[in-house]
Protein backbone atom coordinates (compact mmCIF):
# COMPACT_ATOMS: atom_id res chain seq x y z
CA UNK A 1 0.00 0.00 0.00
CA UNK A 2 1.38 3.33 -0.93
CA UNK A 3 1.50 5.81 1.34
CA UNK A 4 1.62 9.67 0.48
CA UNK A 5 3.91 12.11 2.04
CA UNK A 6 0.81 14.32 2.52
CA UNK A 7 -0.79 11.50 5.09
CA UNK A 8 2.80 10.22 6.53
CA UNK A 9 3.34 14.44 7.73
CA UNK A 10 -0.09 15.15 9.12
CA UNK A 11 0.24 12.02 10.92
CA UNK A 12 3.54 12.95 12.44
CA UNK A 13 1.78 16.27 12.77
CA UNK A 14 -1.34 15.27 14.86
CA UNK A 15 1.39 12.46 16.69
CA UNK A 16 3.47 15.33 18.28
CA UNK A 17 0.78 17.33 18.74
CA UNK A 18 -0.79 15.29 21.35
CA UNK A 19 2.10 14.24 22.52
CA UNK A 20 2.82 18.14 23.48
CA UNK A 21 -1.18 18.11 24.77
CA UNK A 22 -0.06 15.31 27.06
CA UNK A 23 3.05 16.68 28.40
CA UNK A 24 1.66 19.97 29.02
CA UNK A 25 -1.85 19.04 30.84
CA UNK A 26 -0.31 16.12 33.29
CA UNK A 27 2.26 19.04 34.33
CA UNK A 28 -0.82 21.89 34.72
CA UNK A 29 -2.86 19.62 36.85
CA UNK A 30 0.00 18.00 38.94
CA UNK A 31 0.39 21.75 39.53
CA UNK A 32 -2.99 22.65 40.37
CA UNK A 33 -3.48 19.23 42.65
CA UNK A 34 -0.17 20.92 44.45
CA UNK A 35 -1.55 24.03 44.70
CA UNK A 36 -4.70 22.74 46.07
CA UNK A 37 -2.77 20.19 48.68
CA UNK A 38 -0.77 23.35 50.01
CA UNK A 39 -3.61 25.57 50.32
CA UNK A 40 -5.90 22.93 52.35
CA UNK A 41 -2.67 22.00 54.48
CA UNK A 42 -2.20 25.93 55.57
CA UNK A 43 -6.05 26.78 56.25
CA UNK A 44 -6.60 23.79 58.46
CA UNK A 45 -3.17 24.54 60.39
CA UNK A 46 -4.27 27.83 60.56
CA UNK A 47 -7.88 26.58 62.10
CA UNK A 48 -6.26 24.12 64.17
CA UNK A 49 -4.04 27.53 65.62
CA UNK A 50 -7.08 29.57 65.88
CA UNK A 51 -9.25 26.24 67.77
CA UNK A 52 -6.40 26.40 70.52
CA UNK A 53 -6.43 30.31 71.01
CA UNK A 54 -9.91 29.99 71.26
CA UNK A 55 -9.61 27.52 73.77
CA UNK A 56 -7.70 29.41 75.67
CA UNK A 57 -9.70 32.41 75.53
CA UNK A 58 -12.45 30.80 76.91
CA UNK A 59 -10.51 29.22 80.01
CA UNK A 60 -9.16 32.86 80.85
CA UNK A 61 -12.92 34.23 80.69
CA UNK A 62 -13.92 30.81 82.78
CA UNK A 63 -13.13 30.97 86.80
CA UNK A 64 -11.48 27.72 86.36
CA UNK A 65 -7.70 27.39 87.55
CA UNK A 66 -7.06 24.07 85.94
CA UNK A 67 -6.46 24.41 82.37
CA UNK A 68 -7.21 20.56 81.97
CA UNK A 69 -9.88 20.10 83.87
CA UNK A 70 -11.60 23.10 82.23
CA UNK A 71 -10.73 21.56 79.33
CA UNK A 72 -12.52 17.94 80.06
CA UNK A 73 -15.18 19.67 81.68
CA UNK A 74 -16.40 21.96 78.82
CA UNK A 75 -15.44 19.82 75.77
CA UNK A 76 -18.91 20.03 74.82
CA UNK A 77 -19.78 23.53 74.39
CA UNK A 78 -16.30 24.22 73.36
CA UNK A 79 -16.82 22.15 69.81
CA UNK A 80 -19.83 23.28 69.39
CA UNK A 81 -18.50 27.25 69.77
CA UNK A 82 -15.43 26.07 67.98
CA UNK A 83 -17.93 24.30 65.10
CA UNK A 84 -19.68 28.14 64.85
CA UNK A 85 -17.05 29.92 64.97
CA UNK A 86 -14.41 28.25 62.24
CA UNK A 87 -17.62 26.90 60.41
CA UNK A 88 -15.69 23.22 60.37
CA UNK A 89 -16.88 19.51 62.32
CA UNK A 90 -14.74 19.84 65.07
CA UNK A 91 -14.37 16.88 67.42
CA UNK A 92 -12.53 17.30 70.96
CA UNK A 93 -10.27 14.28 72.31
CA UNK A 94 -8.21 14.08 75.95
CA UNK A 95 -5.41 13.40 76.75
CA UNK A 96 -6.57 9.15 76.62
CA UNK A 97 -7.92 9.91 73.20
CA UNK A 98 -11.50 9.48 74.56
CA UNK A 99 -14.20 11.42 72.62
CA UNK A 100 -15.01 14.14 75.25
CA UNK A 101 -16.93 16.89 72.78
CA UNK A 102 -18.33 17.02 69.48
CA UNK A 103 -20.29 20.01 67.22
CA UNK A 104 -21.67 17.33 65.14
CA UNK A 105 -25.27 15.12 66.14
CA UNK A 106 -23.79 12.09 63.53
CA UNK A 107 -21.84 9.31 64.40
CA UNK A 108 -18.54 9.05 62.94
CA UNK A 109 -18.55 5.02 60.87
CA UNK A 110 -14.53 5.34 60.32
CA UNK A 111 -11.88 4.70 63.32
CA UNK A 112 -9.15 7.28 63.76
CA UNK A 113 -7.44 5.89 66.44
CA UNK A 114 -4.43 5.39 64.97
CA UNK A 115 -4.62 8.68 63.64
CA UNK A 116 -5.34 10.33 67.03
CA UNK A 117 -2.66 8.53 68.55
CA UNK A 118 -0.44 9.68 66.77
CA UNK A 119 -1.92 13.14 67.15
CA UNK A 120 -1.36 12.34 70.96
CA UNK A 121 2.28 11.90 70.74
CA UNK A 122 2.62 15.49 69.77
CA UNK A 123 1.98 15.18 65.78
CA UNK A 124 -0.30 16.61 63.16
CA UNK A 125 -1.66 13.82 60.93
CA UNK A 126 -4.04 14.34 58.39
CA UNK A 127 -5.64 11.76 55.41
CA UNK A 128 -8.08 12.16 52.51
CA UNK A 129 -11.28 9.53 52.91
CA UNK A 130 -13.37 10.27 49.95
CA UNK A 131 -14.21 14.11 49.48
CA UNK A 132 -13.19 14.53 53.25
CA UNK A 133 -9.32 15.56 54.54
CA UNK A 134 -10.07 14.34 58.26
CA UNK A 135 -7.08 16.79 60.28
CA UNK A 136 -6.17 16.07 63.66
CA UNK A 137 -3.91 18.35 65.62
CA UNK A 138 -2.68 18.78 69.37
CA UNK A 139 -4.67 21.11 72.04
CA UNK A 140 -1.97 22.82 74.33
CA UNK A 141 -2.57 24.78 77.65
CA UNK A 142 0.27 27.12 78.25
CA UNK A 143 3.26 24.09 78.13
CA UNK A 144 1.50 20.54 77.65
CA UNK A 145 0.10 19.10 75.18
CA UNK A 146 -4.09 18.42 77.43
CA UNK A 147 -5.70 16.55 74.10
CA UNK A 148 -6.27 16.32 70.14
CA UNK A 149 -8.75 18.35 68.25
CA UNK A 150 -10.06 16.71 64.73
CA UNK A 151 -11.31 19.09 62.00
CA UNK A 152 -12.89 17.79 58.74
CA UNK A 153 -12.80 19.13 55.62
CA UNK A 154 -14.13 19.07 52.36
CA UNK A 155 -12.59 19.28 49.10
CA UNK A 156 -15.46 19.04 46.86
CA UNK A 157 -15.11 22.09 45.96
CA UNK A 158 -11.72 21.24 44.71
CA UNK A 159 -11.96 17.93 43.03
CA UNK A 160 -14.51 19.15 40.95
CA UNK A 161 -12.15 22.09 39.82
CA UNK A 162 -9.72 19.79 39.45
CA UNK A 163 -12.12 17.63 36.97
CA UNK A 164 -13.61 20.30 35.31
CA UNK A 165 -9.81 21.37 34.29
CA UNK A 166 -9.49 17.83 33.00
CA UNK A 167 -12.62 17.54 31.45
CA UNK A 168 -11.52 20.73 29.34
CA UNK A 169 -7.93 19.49 28.70
CA UNK A 170 -10.16 16.84 26.83
CA UNK A 171 -12.29 19.02 24.91
CA UNK A 172 -9.59 21.75 24.03
CA UNK A 173 -7.20 18.65 23.00
CA UNK A 174 -10.00 17.12 20.74
CA UNK A 175 -10.96 20.51 18.96
CA UNK A 176 -7.14 21.31 18.36
CA UNK A 177 -6.21 17.75 17.22
CA UNK A 178 -9.05 17.92 14.41
CA UNK A 179 -7.85 21.86 13.49
CA UNK A 180 -4.84 20.79 13.49
CA UNK A 181 -5.63 17.93 11.22
CA UNK A 182 -7.24 20.28 8.87
CA UNK A 183 -4.64 22.61 8.65
CA UNK A 184 -2.14 19.93 8.38
CA UNK A 185 -3.74 18.47 5.68
CA UNK A 186 -4.39 21.31 4.07
CA UNK A 187 -0.75 22.78 4.36
CA UNK A 188 0.73 19.38 3.40
CA UNK A 189 -1.50 19.28 0.85
CA UNK A 190 -0.29 22.74 -0.78
CA UNK A 191 3.22 21.61 -0.09
CA UNK A 192 2.40 18.20 -1.81
CA UNK A 193 0.95 19.52 -4.82
CA UNK A 194 4.15 21.25 -5.79
CA UNK A 195 6.26 18.14 -5.02
CA UNK A 196 3.56 16.57 -7.61
CA UNK A 197 4.59 19.34 -9.89
CA UNK A 198 8.02 18.81 -9.78
CA UNK A 199 7.89 14.69 -10.16
CA UNK A 200 5.47 15.18 -13.17
CA UNK A 201 8.56 17.60 -15.15
CA UNK A 202 11.00 15.51 -14.28
CA UNK A 203 8.30 12.56 -15.58
CA UNK A 204 7.88 14.89 -19.16
CA UNK A 205 11.82 15.42 -19.37
CA UNK A 206 12.77 11.83 -19.18
CA UNK A 207 10.02 11.47 -22.11
CA UNK A 208 11.85 14.26 -24.38
CA UNK A 209 9.22 16.87 -23.70
CA UNK A 210 11.24 19.58 -22.25
CA UNK A 211 8.98 22.36 -22.48
CA UNK A 212 6.63 20.99 -19.82
CA UNK A 213 8.49 21.93 -17.12
CA UNK A 214 6.43 24.25 -14.57
CA UNK A 215 8.31 27.20 -12.58
CA UNK A 216 7.67 27.26 -8.79
CA UNK A 217 7.89 30.91 -8.02
CA UNK A 218 8.20 30.00 -3.78
CA UNK A 219 11.65 31.69 -2.26
CA UNK A 220 12.40 27.66 -0.69
CA UNK A 221 14.24 24.53 -1.61
CA UNK A 222 11.03 23.40 -3.96
CA UNK A 223 11.83 26.74 -5.83
CA UNK A 224 15.34 26.27 -6.16
CA UNK A 225 14.62 22.88 -6.97
CA UNK A 226 12.07 23.39 -9.53
CA UNK A 227 14.34 26.20 -10.97
CA UNK A 228 16.91 23.74 -11.33
CA UNK A 229 15.05 21.02 -13.07
CA UNK A 230 14.20 24.14 -15.47
CA UNK A 231 18.02 24.80 -16.49
CA UNK A 232 18.86 20.97 -16.06
CA UNK A 233 16.03 20.39 -19.10
CA UNK A 234 17.19 23.49 -21.02
CA UNK A 235 20.47 21.50 -20.71
CA UNK A 236 19.57 18.61 -22.09
CA UNK A 237 17.25 19.81 -25.19
CA UNK A 238 20.60 21.50 -26.03
CA UNK A 239 22.27 18.37 -26.25
CA UNK A 240 20.31 16.72 -27.47
CA UNK A 241 20.17 19.01 -30.39
CA UNK A 242 23.60 19.27 -30.54
CA UNK A 243 24.05 15.52 -30.89
CA UNK A 244 20.75 15.02 -33.55
CA UNK A 245 23.17 17.69 -35.41
CA UNK A 246 25.81 15.97 -35.30
CA UNK A 247 24.87 12.94 -35.51
CA UNK A 248 22.80 14.00 -39.01
CA UNK A 249 25.88 15.44 -40.21
CA UNK A 250 27.73 12.07 -39.81
CA UNK A 251 24.93 9.85 -41.57
CA UNK A 252 25.70 12.79 -44.15
CA UNK A 253 29.17 11.90 -44.13
CA UNK A 254 29.17 8.62 -44.37
CA UNK A 255 26.64 8.66 -47.61
CA UNK A 256 29.01 10.51 -49.15
CA UNK A 257 31.54 8.28 -48.76
CA UNK A 258 30.06 5.20 -49.55
CA UNK A 259 28.98 6.95 -52.39
CA UNK A 260 32.27 8.01 -52.88
CA UNK A 261 33.37 4.40 -52.44
CA UNK A 262 30.96 3.33 -54.70
CA UNK A 263 32.17 5.94 -57.69
CA UNK A 264 35.93 4.87 -57.12
CA UNK A 265 35.00 1.28 -57.11
CA UNK A 266 32.99 2.39 -60.64
CA UNK A 267 35.91 4.29 -61.74
CA UNK A 268 38.43 1.29 -60.75
CA UNK A 269 35.92 -1.28 -62.94
CA UNK A 270 35.90 1.20 -65.75
CA UNK A 271 39.74 1.60 -65.65
CA UNK A 272 40.15 -1.58 -65.70
CA UNK A 273 37.85 -3.02 -68.90
CA UNK A 274 38.81 -0.02 -70.63
CA UNK A 275 42.29 -1.24 -70.40
CA UNK A 276 41.62 -4.63 -71.68
CA UNK A 277 40.38 -3.73 -74.52
CA UNK A 278 43.05 -1.62 -76.01
CA UNK A 279 45.96 -4.47 -74.67
CA UNK A 280 43.68 -7.42 -76.34
CA UNK A 281 43.69 -5.64 -79.66
CA UNK A 282 47.45 -5.18 -79.39
CA UNK A 283 48.14 -8.71 -78.19
CA UNK A 284 45.98 -10.05 -81.35
CA UNK A 285 48.27 -8.14 -83.48
CA UNK A 286 51.78 -9.11 -82.50
CA UNK A 287 49.78 -12.74 -82.78
CA UNK A 288 48.90 -12.21 -86.17
CA UNK A 289 52.92 -10.03 -86.78
CA UNK A 290 54.16 -13.46 -85.22
CA UNK A 291 52.11 -16.22 -87.44
CA UNK A 292 52.50 -14.30 -90.87
CA UNK A 293 55.86 -12.80 -90.70
CA UNK A 294 56.36 -13.35 -94.33
CA UNK A 295 52.59 -11.15 -95.44
CA UNK A 296 54.30 -7.50 -95.71
CA UNK A 297 50.44 -6.58 -96.06
CA UNK A 298 49.23 -8.04 -93.17
CA UNK A 299 51.97 -7.21 -91.08
CA UNK A 300 51.74 -4.02 -92.04
CA UNK A 301 47.97 -3.54 -91.10
CA UNK A 302 48.41 -5.01 -87.63
CA UNK A 303 51.07 -2.35 -86.74
CA UNK A 304 49.08 0.44 -87.66
CA UNK A 305 46.42 -1.27 -85.69
CA UNK A 306 48.57 -1.85 -82.80
CA UNK A 307 50.09 1.73 -83.00
CA UNK A 308 46.76 3.24 -82.74
CA UNK A 309 45.24 1.43 -79.91
CA UNK A 310 48.72 2.25 -78.49
CA UNK A 311 48.04 5.67 -78.97
CA UNK A 312 44.74 5.62 -77.75
CA UNK A 313 46.05 3.39 -74.73
CA UNK A 314 48.83 5.77 -73.98
CA UNK A 315 46.19 8.90 -74.19
CA UNK A 316 43.44 7.48 -71.78
CA UNK A 317 46.40 7.04 -69.34
CA UNK A 318 47.38 10.43 -69.60
CA UNK A 319 43.89 11.28 -69.16
CA UNK A 320 43.07 8.75 -66.30
CA UNK A 321 46.39 10.18 -64.00
CA UNK A 322 45.21 14.02 -64.95
CA UNK A 323 42.27 13.00 -63.54
CA UNK A 324 42.46 11.28 -60.70
CA UNK A 325 45.38 14.18 -59.79
CA UNK A 326 42.55 16.89 -60.25
CA UNK A 327 40.23 15.05 -57.66
CA UNK A 328 42.61 13.49 -55.10
CA UNK A 329 44.93 16.59 -54.32
CA UNK A 330 44.25 20.20 -54.38
CA UNK A 331 45.45 20.75 -58.02
CA UNK A 332 47.52 23.34 -59.09
CA UNK A 333 45.93 25.40 -61.28
CA UNK A 334 47.91 28.61 -62.63
CA UNK A 335 44.79 31.07 -63.04
CA UNK A 336 46.21 34.51 -65.37
CA UNK A 337 44.56 36.93 -67.52
CA UNK A 338 43.93 35.52 -71.26
CA UNK A 339 42.10 36.82 -73.86
CA UNK A 340 39.84 33.80 -74.93
CA UNK A 341 39.35 34.96 -78.44
CA UNK A 342 43.29 34.53 -79.32
CA UNK A 343 43.41 31.17 -77.89
CA UNK A 344 40.65 29.92 -79.38
CA UNK A 345 41.53 31.44 -82.86
CA UNK A 346 44.46 29.04 -82.54
CA UNK A 347 42.82 25.61 -81.17
CA UNK A 348 40.96 26.02 -83.91
CA UNK A 349 43.59 26.66 -86.57
CA UNK A 350 44.73 23.06 -84.57
CA UNK A 351 42.18 21.49 -85.32
CA UNK A 352 40.99 22.41 -88.66
CA UNK A 353 42.84 19.74 -90.12
CA UNK A 354 40.98 17.12 -88.52
CA UNK A 355 38.00 18.78 -89.58
CA UNK A 356 38.72 18.75 -93.07
CA UNK A 357 38.99 15.28 -93.13
CA UNK A 358 35.23 14.80 -92.45
CA UNK A 359 34.34 17.96 -94.93
CA UNK A 360 33.40 19.64 -91.68
CA UNK A 361 33.50 23.45 -91.27
CA UNK A 362 34.43 25.40 -88.79
CA UNK A 363 32.52 28.67 -88.49
CA UNK A 364 33.64 31.37 -85.78
CA UNK A 365 32.12 34.44 -84.98
CA UNK A 366 34.16 35.61 -81.78
CA UNK A 367 34.72 38.96 -79.45
CA UNK A 368 37.76 39.76 -77.58
CA UNK A 369 37.40 38.62 -73.73
CA UNK A 370 39.61 38.78 -70.92
CA UNK A 371 39.25 35.64 -68.74
CA UNK A 372 40.87 35.29 -65.27
CA UNK A 373 41.99 30.95 -66.04
CA UNK A 374 44.39 28.62 -65.99
CA UNK A 375 46.05 28.79 -69.56
CA UNK A 376 46.20 25.47 -70.19
CA UNK A 377 43.31 23.68 -68.96
CA UNK A 378 41.44 26.21 -71.00
CA UNK A 379 43.35 24.72 -74.66
CA UNK A 380 42.47 21.36 -72.95
CA UNK A 381 38.74 21.83 -72.30
CA UNK A 382 38.53 24.09 -76.12
CA UNK A 383 40.31 20.89 -77.84
CA UNK A 384 37.88 18.35 -76.16
CA UNK A 385 34.79 20.23 -77.12
CA UNK A 386 35.92 20.88 -80.64
CA UNK A 387 37.27 17.50 -80.90
CA UNK A 388 34.18 15.86 -79.78
CA UNK A 389 32.17 18.49 -82.29
CA UNK A 390 33.93 16.87 -85.45
CA UNK A 391 33.78 13.30 -83.35
CA UNK A 392 29.98 13.38 -83.36
CA UNK A 393 28.98 15.10 -86.30
CA UNK A 394 27.96 14.54 -89.73
CA UNK A 395 30.05 13.89 -92.67
CA UNK A 396 30.40 17.72 -94.11
CA UNK A 397 28.58 18.81 -91.30
CA UNK A 398 29.46 22.41 -89.43
CA UNK A 399 30.54 23.55 -86.17
CA UNK A 400 30.23 27.27 -85.16
CA UNK A 401 31.98 28.82 -82.20
CA UNK A 402 30.77 31.72 -80.92
CA UNK A 403 31.84 33.54 -78.06
CA UNK A 404 30.18 36.90 -76.47
CA UNK A 405 30.72 38.49 -72.92
CA UNK A 406 27.47 37.76 -70.39
CA UNK A 407 26.48 39.01 -67.18
CA UNK A 408 30.13 39.65 -66.10
CA UNK A 409 31.28 36.15 -68.19
CA UNK A 410 32.51 35.31 -71.11
CA UNK A 411 29.88 32.65 -72.88
CA UNK A 412 31.31 29.91 -75.67
CA UNK A 413 29.43 28.22 -77.53
CA UNK A 414 30.42 25.02 -79.78
CA UNK A 415 27.81 23.86 -81.70
CA UNK A 416 27.45 21.13 -84.30
CA UNK A 417 25.21 19.68 -87.11
CA UNK A 418 26.03 15.92 -85.19
CA UNK A 419 24.30 13.16 -84.05
CA UNK A 420 23.17 15.03 -80.98
CA UNK A 421 22.57 13.53 -76.98
CA UNK A 422 19.27 11.90 -76.28
CA UNK A 423 18.15 13.63 -73.22
CA UNK A 424 18.30 10.85 -70.83
CA UNK A 425 21.99 10.90 -71.33
CA UNK A 426 22.77 14.19 -71.18
CA UNK A 427 22.89 14.20 -67.21
CA UNK A 428 25.30 11.48 -67.44
CA UNK A 429 27.97 12.08 -70.12
CA UNK A 430 29.99 14.25 -67.60
CA UNK A 431 30.86 10.91 -65.44
CA UNK A 432 34.29 9.44 -66.21
CA UNK A 433 34.14 6.50 -68.54
CA UNK A 434 30.45 7.82 -69.83
CA UNK A 435 29.66 6.99 -73.66
CA UNK A 436 26.27 7.06 -75.13
CA UNK A 437 27.16 5.15 -78.04
CA UNK A 438 30.50 3.05 -78.98
CA UNK A 439 29.21 2.38 -82.39
CA UNK A 440 27.99 6.17 -82.89
CA UNK A 441 31.61 7.70 -83.19
CA UNK A 442 33.64 7.97 -86.44
CA UNK A 443 36.37 5.49 -86.57
CA UNK A 444 38.19 6.39 -83.43
CA UNK A 445 35.72 5.21 -80.32
CA UNK A 446 36.54 7.54 -77.22
CA UNK A 447 37.05 6.40 -73.70
CA UNK A 448 34.01 8.86 -72.28
CA UNK A 449 37.03 10.83 -70.22
CA UNK A 450 37.32 14.05 -72.17
CA UNK A 451 33.77 15.73 -70.81
CA UNK A 452 34.32 14.55 -67.20
CA UNK A 453 38.02 16.72 -67.76
CA UNK A 454 36.11 19.35 -69.01
CA UNK A 455 33.94 19.60 -66.74
CA UNK A 456 35.67 19.24 -63.31
CA UNK A 457 38.36 22.08 -64.71
CA UNK A 458 35.75 24.57 -65.15
CA UNK A 459 34.12 23.59 -61.46
CA UNK A 460 37.41 24.28 -60.06
CA UNK A 461 37.95 27.80 -61.58
CA UNK A 462 34.19 28.89 -61.06
CA UNK A 463 32.86 28.32 -64.63
CA UNK A 464 29.67 26.28 -65.94
CA UNK A 465 29.26 24.18 -68.93
CA UNK A 466 25.58 23.15 -70.06
CA UNK A 467 24.27 21.24 -73.29
CA UNK A 468 21.34 21.61 -75.25
CA UNK A 469 20.50 20.51 -78.52
CA UNK A 470 20.50 22.43 -81.79
CA UNK A 471 18.11 20.88 -84.72
CA UNK A 472 19.64 17.54 -84.51
CA UNK A 473 22.55 18.78 -83.26
CA UNK A 474 24.25 19.94 -80.00
CA UNK A 475 25.53 23.16 -78.55
CA UNK A 476 27.82 22.78 -75.72
CA UNK A 477 27.67 26.54 -73.50
CA UNK A 478 30.74 27.27 -71.10
CA UNK A 479 30.70 30.55 -69.11
CA UNK A 480 34.11 31.61 -67.47
CA UNK A 481 34.23 34.74 -65.22
CA UNK A 482 35.66 37.74 -66.55
CA UNK A 483 39.06 38.53 -65.28
CA UNK A 484 38.36 41.73 -62.52
P1 LIG B 1 37.42 10.94 -75.09
O1 LIG B 1 36.96 12.34 -75.10
O2 LIG B 1 37.90 10.52 -73.78
O3 LIG B 1 38.35 10.59 -76.19
P2 LIG B 1 34.66 10.50 -75.64
O4 LIG B 1 34.66 11.61 -76.58
O5 LIG B 1 33.84 9.34 -75.96
O6 LIG B 1 36.11 10.06 -75.31
P3 LIG B 1 33.56 12.41 -73.82
O7 LIG B 1 34.21 13.49 -74.55
O8 LIG B 1 33.60 12.45 -72.36
O9 LIG B 1 34.12 11.01 -74.27
O10 LIG B 1 32.06 12.32 -74.26
C1 LIG B 1 31.20 11.42 -73.64
C2 LIG B 1 30.16 10.92 -74.61
O11 LIG B 1 29.23 11.99 -74.87
C3 LIG B 1 30.67 10.54 -75.92
O12 LIG B 1 31.08 9.20 -75.93
C4 LIG B 1 29.49 10.77 -76.83
O13 LIG B 1 28.66 9.65 -76.83
C5 LIG B 1 28.80 11.92 -76.20
N1 LIG B 1 29.11 13.20 -76.87
C6 LIG B 1 30.05 14.09 -76.46
N2 LIG B 1 30.06 15.18 -77.29
C7 LIG B 1 29.09 14.95 -78.21
C8 LIG B 1 28.58 15.73 -79.30
N3 LIG B 1 29.11 16.93 -79.64
N4 LIG B 1 27.58 15.21 -80.07
C9 LIG B 1 27.07 14.01 -79.71
N5 LIG B 1 27.48 13.22 -78.69
C10 LIG B 1 28.48 13.70 -77.94
MG1 LIG C 1 35.67 13.50 -76.23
Amino acid sequence: MKISIRQKFTVFMILLLIFNLFIISTLILRGIKDNQRLSYESFLKDNSKTANLLIREKFYLSKYTNFEYFYKDKAKELSIELVRVLDLDTILYDKEGNLIGSGRISNDKEDYTEMITKALDNNIVYQRIGDIIVYVAPVYDFNHQIGVLKIEYSIKKERKFYEDIVKLFIQVGIVSVIIAFLVASFYFWFFVKKIVQLKESVKSVANGDYHAVSIINTKDELGELSKGIFVMSNKIEDNIEEISVEKSKLQDALKKLQKLEKKQKEFIGNITHEFRTPITVIKAQLDLITLYDDDEEMVDRSKKVAEKELKRLDNMIGNILYLSSIEKYDFELKKEKIDSKVFLREIIERMSGKASKFGIEIIHDMTSAEIYIDKDSFIQISINLIDNAIKYNKNNGKIFIRSYIKDEKNVIEIEDTGIGIPDEHKSRIFDPFYTVDKNRAKNFSGTGLGLSLVYKLLKKQNSNIKVTDSNGGTIFQISIPLYK
